[in-house]
């Protein structure tokens, strides 16, 4: 019971034996520190591959670091970054882009099932356009995006024309980003650089890693000094080894983008069992790895006294099932049966 898998979030899980092992392989006697080992030349040069273009890689612990880094790195202190209102930049990172910017104003964005409405970012931009605002210099955008959707690649584009109209860079927080590119079936490129991001902060944490994100400038000009600012943050790991080659295991075979297929599967599959349970309301479309249903609150409590665990402070509120690489349709079966159950017995 103790150790039973849960759906709270997709790091309750621990780390998947790609990165296990290539953590062990790495485990290899003396190598040089803060990154000047072979696992991190490795791991960057996999990641170049990966995203199929030359560009700047850098390994941080979490993401909170990594999206305000980045966005410190994109902006002045005089500068605003435009996000939607859900997005985890705003409400689930303490105020640190604000802080790391040294006071860059974060600017709120509405839009429909956690996703930026590209007329929503001229708006935003056209509101003033006076010395007394704080200029609009980034839009950033979560894929997938807190409520579990993912923006298609016409979305990207659109956002893509909408930056370049009033010149705005594209940050993408990309926490789960390997959920996307396996429920899209895409080229990571295709909605990365391709698209217009300007720089991405890419997941590892959640898709089976036991700690850490990269950090990737597609645009090198926007990193210019960024190995100080995570140094200065606390965030240059001097054994370094370990947190880049766990990526090398990752991007190995493909493994990420396999791995976070089945988070998705386990998600679709939730989904469809929870969708037979008579009056059951559930949110939002499962479009990667997570499932939101609206639940009584006699019925929450009965669920967390059977021992289950979920968040119900994000985004519009109700209950968020997340699905991890280590899901099995037995976790799944066991959820919904049990809230079948109270459903039956508060009905
Ligand atoms: C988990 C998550 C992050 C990173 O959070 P940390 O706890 O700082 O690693 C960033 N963005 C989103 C959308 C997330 O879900």
């Amino acid at each position: 019971m103790k150790h039973k898998r849960q759906f709270a979030s997709d790091n309750y899980a621990g780390i998947c034996p790609e990165a296990w092992n290539a953590l062990q392989e790495a485990n290899a006697g003396h190598a040089p520190g803060y990154g000047d080992d072979e696992w991190t030349h490795r791991a960057s040069d996999a990641l170049r591959d990966t995203f199929e273009t030359d560009c700047d890689v850098y390994f941080v612990f979490n993401g909170t670091a990594a999206n305000s880094l980045a966005l410190a790195s994109l902006c002045q202190s005089y500068h605003s970054i435009l996000c939607h209102e859900y997005a985890h930049v705003e409400r689930d990172e303490c105020g640190a882009p604000e802080f790391f910017s040294n006071g860059t104003k974060v600017l709120l964005l509405p839009g429909k099932l956690g996703r930026i409405e590209p007329d929503s970012i001229t708006e935003t931009v056209r509101r003033r356009t006076d010395i007394h605002y704080p200029k609009p210099r980034v839009v950033t955008i979560t894929q997938p995006t807190e409520l579990g959707t993912v923006y298609s690649l016409d979305q990207l584009r659109a956002i893509q024309a909408k930056a370049e109209e009033h010149q705005l860079h594209i940050h993408m927080d990309g926490a789960r980003f390997a959920n996307a590119v396996a429920a899209l079936g895409v080229k990571p490129s295709e909605i990365t650089w391709k698209v217009g991001v300007d720089v991405l902060c890419f997941g590892g944490t959640k898709n089976g890693m036991a700690v850490g994100e990269t950090v990737i400038f597609f645009n090198h000009d926007l990193a210019q000094e960024f190995e100080y600012r995570c140094k200065q943050a606390g965030q240059l790991a001097s054994k370094m080894r370990f947190l880049s080659a766990p990526w090398l295991g990752m991007l190995k075979d493909q493994a990420w983008i396999h791995r976070a297929q089945h988070a998705n599967e386990m998600a679709s599959l939730l989904h469809q069992q929870l969708s037979e349970i008579d009056g059951i309301n559930i949110l939002f479309p499962c479009e990667a790895n997570s499932v939101f249903i609206e639940l009584p609150i006699a019925i929450r409590d009965g669920m967390y006294d059977r021992g289950w665990k979920f968040y119900c402070f994000i985004g519009e509120g109700g209950a968020r099932l997340m699905c991890s690489w280590d899901t099995t349709p037995e976790d799944v079966k066991a959820f919904t049966e049990d809230l079948a159950d109270l459903y039956r017995k508060h009905s």
